[in-house]
């Protein structure tokens, strides 16, 4: 979904213009292939390689499941090419897109941390609009927590500050827009998020400063149910999953 939004907007950039059509035809294509290199486990020798838990644990993936993928892809490409921020995007001279790349990272505190924006612009105000697309569900706690990172980010990378840059988060899949503005207290309130989490973390750990932990230090969980649930079985509880084809 991202990658053909990337694409789409890529290829505007560059009058290379792509309709519904055609981007659902490229989005249709990316998930066969991923589909494809994961039951051919190339995930296993390749870190770019699509790999579904499915495929790794030998699970079905049924006509359903997989037609609702396709379906949800669908809808959120037609909000997407139906949606005010597309034809915004659109109107926005070039030299008003802001470069973000796939992934970078800043400073917090001695802390790097890594963002990806999904795209970024300047408005007429001098104003940076981060935005990022969501397939998820709308009003994610963890969402205003992003954009706080966001905001950190451009400061870092552009010198803007924070106050003067917007956060744009775009569930395509409900078709729903929320904005957020990095006032004072949105980053006051995300940056002690961010202390308490890299805290509690770092206490987990055997030496923090090497950033080390010791397995004996995490006990695994008694409750199988959840163990065979969990992506991580294959190394933890391997009697739990069955072996790689
Ligand atoms: S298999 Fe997953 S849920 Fe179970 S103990 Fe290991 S990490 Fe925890």
């Amino acid at each position: 979904m991202h990658q053909v939004v990337a694409d789409t907007l890529n290829r505007h950039r560059y009058d290379a213009k792509i309709d519904l059509d055609e981007a659902k035809q490229d989005a249709l294509l990316l998930l066969r292939e991923g589909f494809k290199q994961s039951r051919a486990g190339e995930y296993r020798h390749n870190k770019q390689a699509v790999g579904l838990c499915e495929h790794e644990y030998q699970e079905e993936v049924t006509d359903k499941e997989w037609e609702g993928i396709r379906d949800r892809i669908f809808r959120c490409l037609d909000n997407f090419f139906d949606s005010r921020v597309f034809n915004y995007i659109r109107e926005t001279k070039i030299e008003n897109w802001l470069p973000v790349d796939a992934m970078d990272s800043f400073e917090f505190e001695t802390m790097k941390i890594y963002v990806a924006p999904d795209f970024a612009i300047r408005n007429h105000r001098g104003n940076a609009i981060l935005m990022d697309w969501k397939t998820g569900r709308v009003g994610d706690q963890g969402d205003i927590l992003q954009i706080v990172c966001y905001g950190l980010y451009a400061k870092a990378k552009w010198g803007m500050d924070p106050a003067r840059a917007i956060g744009e988060l775009h569930y395509l899949l409900a078709g729903d827009t929320r904005q957020v503005s990095l006032d004072q207290e949105t980053l006051d309130e995300g940056q002690n998020q961010m202390r308490g989490s890299i805290q509690a973390m770092k206490e987990l750990l055997w030496d923090p400063v090497e950033n080390h932990g010791r397995e004996e230090d995490f006990p695994r969980t008694e409750n199988l149910g959840m163990c065979r649930r969990c992506n991580f079985r294959r190394v933890c509880r391997p009697e739990l999953a069955a072996p790689p084809e």
